[in-house]
């Protein structure tokens, strides 16, 4: 007897076979974020899989599961730790929406950021002094006030949440740094992430201190956006070309490793090799860089934090970023670096790895969702009974933050490589007050 025929898909064939794999067991249910705070199928992974599924056969049209089943997932993968044939399904609807926007075209607004700003490191410096100078002038608030913000969109939206622009980003911060503690042991390249750069600085400052202290010789090269943001908004085009730069001014650098502190970004970095394709000069450049990428947190583990760490008398708890491989060592590299800070208690925190509705720009583009999810992080964080949550990742640290003003006033949120520093200083005052 003939078996059923395989149907052939209609687009987003690198895709069928994984996609094909969802047994329907629905484990990720209790898994996802968006699923907890909104139950109808279609918010499980299996749900929007089963969708796209149907579209790439060519039982409904991609653009009529754009609002919902595409536009809420957080491509967070929280699912596929749950799911026994590891179902991408981050990955699935990502490229789901680039196909959306290859059919149906891309928003203009969204196009001129991802391909005009962010892949520019002097438009990104503009826009840092654009925003200084309108909060310096009133602008901002008379922004605010008029609707301005609102009409901005997203760009509007993360310059609320992102708070007042910092004085300096972190290029302009490097000026104060010190050498390298002897003996140095290697040369590494800081891979700024621009959300950082332009609204939490002092997260990347202390990365490079932290490694400073450690024995690095620390490069600050100028690189525009990772690209990542064009991959969660479903731009392939601008996420290669950020891909092709970034891997062009990286590999000129003479460095043994290439160090990011922002998960998602870093996690991105390391995919470079499969996203710049086959091109033999380009291609092999990208894996060079994707192969040479390590999360500050997970290099440090391996490699260890050097100079004395003092005692801090906190109780921390941690939020694990979403983006963190599922089976990577990353996922506990945090937990091992804080235990080695003396009287630091560190307090188990439920659902610690589901994603807090940041998601890069998900907070501006599901405001609402973002924020039910977000009281639920708070619900947890409150119950734990820690008063500093600890990530690594700037998109949560920004979520965390306006969350803690929010729902937990006294909770403080800290880059993990802020608690490694803190630490270190804590032990190096210390010296100074024995030394008399
Ligand atoms: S990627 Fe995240 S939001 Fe999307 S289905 Fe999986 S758990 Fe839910
Ligand atoms: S856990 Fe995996 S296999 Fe099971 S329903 Fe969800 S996506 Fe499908």
């Amino acid at each position: 007897m003939a078996g059923a025929a395989v149907p052939t898909p209609r687009f987003l064939a690198d895709v069928y076979e994984a996609a094909s794999e969802c047994n329907k067991c629905s484990l990720c249910q209790a898994t996802c974020p968006a699923y907890v705070v909104n139950p109808v199928e279609w918010e499980t992974a299996r749900g929007r899989i089963a969708l796209i599924r149907d579209a790439m056969e060519g039982r409904l049209e991609l653009r009529d599961i754009e609002d919902g089943p595409l536009s809420s997932c957080l491509t967070c993968d929280n699912c596929v730790a749950a799911c026994a044939p590891r179902v991408p399904t981050g990955h699935i609807v990502s490229r789901a929406r680039q196909e959306l926007h290859a059919q149906e075209g891309y928003p203009w607004a969204q196009s001129f950021a991802l391909r005009s700003v962010l892949p520019r490191p002097g438009a990104l410096r503009a826009l840092h002094g654009f925003a200084r100078f309108t909060r310096r002038t009133g602008l901002y608030g008379l922004a605010r006030r008029t609707g301005l913000l609102s009409w901005l969109g997203t760009l509007g939206a993360l310059a609320e949440q992102g708070g007042p622009p910092p004085d300096r980003t972190v290029y302009q911060m490097l000026g104060d740094l010190p050498d390298a503690a002897q003996p140095v042991r290697g040369t590494v390249a800081m891979l700024v992430c621009c959300l950082s750069n332009l609204t939490a600085p002092e997260a990347t400052d202390a990365t490079i201190r932290v490694l400073l202290a450690s024995g690095y010789d620390v490069h600050v090269p100028q690189l525009g956006c990772s690209g990542l943001p064009a991959r969660t908004l479903g731009d392939r085009d601008a996420m290669v070309d950020m891909a092709v730069k970034n891997s062009a001014v990286l590999s000129r650098l003479d460095v043994d490793a290439y160090i990011g502190d922002t998960a998602s970004c870093t996690e991105h970095y390391r995919e470079y090799g499969s996203i710049a394709g086959d091109d033999r000069q380009v291609g092999e450049r990208a894996r060079e860089v994707a192969h040479h990428t390590a999360l500050a947190s997970d290099f440090l583990d391996r490699n260890g934090v050097r100079g004395d760490l003092g005692p801090l008398r906190w109780r921390v708890t941690i939020d694990e970023p979403c983006a963190l491989p599922i089976d990577g060592p990353e996922r506990g590299a945090t937990r091992r670096l804080l235990e080695q800070i003396p009287y630091l208690e560190i307090v188990p925190l439920h659902e610690r790895a589901m994603c807090c509705g940041g998601a890069g720009t998900y907070f501006a583009r599901q405001p609402e969702r973002s924020e039910a999810i977000l009281q639920r992080k708070f619900e947890n964080i409150r119950a734990s009974g820690a008063e500093i949550v600890v990530t690594e990742n700037i998109s949560c640290l920004l979520q965390l933050r306006a969350g803690a003003a929010r729902y937990a006033p006294n909770v403080k949120v800290m880059h993990i490589m802020e608690v490694m520093l803190a630490s270190l200083q804590g032990a190096e005052r210390r010296r100074a007050v024995l030394a008399g």
